[in-house]
């Protein structure tokens, strides 16, 4: 065991799910985990496996290329791409990946698309001004909806973002309520918000999928 005590982390993390989705009437069930792995090495997936998890996100197709061969007989287990993605490594992500949360162009769709791959793809909005973060702005959304809904491989399900980053979680409410506001406009039903320190809000706020990462497997040591 790499991972000492990840049992209990799991359990933590699920029972804050749990009691997020009680508060705000929602279904548990409809809150999906995904374990975030980036930056650790193969056994968190491996461990995390075995303690039950099957989702996993990880940021960089090269790093997961790596870790993929491992992980490739886990039944049942399914990848999603967390990070950007560069147009030029969209065959290799379509080959490692089962859901790409981050597409941020017509152009990037269209190359995944015509890679012939069925995958799930969502679109991760940028909703805050800060120069670095990737995610398509708010007024391309609607284009990029439609070249998905033209798409004849990839299958659009909803809206991703990473709000900036803070200690307090409640500065993440309105760009998570944004968001939903947005998938609903397009009749999207997954939203992908909410990592270790905001997973609440983001439940609260209507969240299908929550990525969670340092809640789980501890702090990365770099990234
Ligand atoms: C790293 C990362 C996460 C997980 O963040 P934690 O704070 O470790 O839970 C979630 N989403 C994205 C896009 C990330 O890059």
């Amino acid at each position: 065991m790499v991972f000492e005590g990840l049992r209990d982390r799991i359990d933590a993390v699920r029972e804050r799910i749990h009691s997020a989705a009680a508060r705000s009437g929602r279904n548990p069930q409809e809150i999906k985990l995904i374990a975030v792995t980036k930056v650790f090495p193969v056994d968190a997936i491996l461990e995390g496996y075995d303690a039950g998890l099957r989702d996993f996100g990880e940021n960089y197709v090269q790093e997961f290329e790596g870790k993929a061969p491992r992980v490739s007989g886990l039944e049942g287990a399914r990848f999603h791409l967390i990070g950007h993605l560069q147009s030029n490594k969209t065959r290799k992500a379509a080959e490692l990946f089962q859901v790409v949360h981050t597409v941020d162009s017509a152009k990037l769709a269209r190359r995944l698309d015509d890679t012939g791959t069925p995958l799930d793809v969502l679109i991760e909005v940028k909703l805050s001004h800060e120069e670095t973060k990737s995610g398509a702005d708010a007024a391309e959304i609607e284009g990029i909806v439609e070249t998905l809904r033209a798409a004849k491989h990839v299958r659009l399900t909803g809206l991703m973002t990473v709000p900036p980053w803070s200690e307090d979680a409640e500065l993440s409410r309105p760009y998570f309520a944004r968001l939903r506001a947005m998938a609903e406009q397009f009749h999207l039903p997954e939203l992908s918000m909410g990592m270790s320190n905001d997973m609440e809000v983001a439940i609260e706020e209507g969240a299908t999928w929550v990525r969670v990462g340092t809640a789980l497997f501890g702090r990365r040591i770099k990234a």
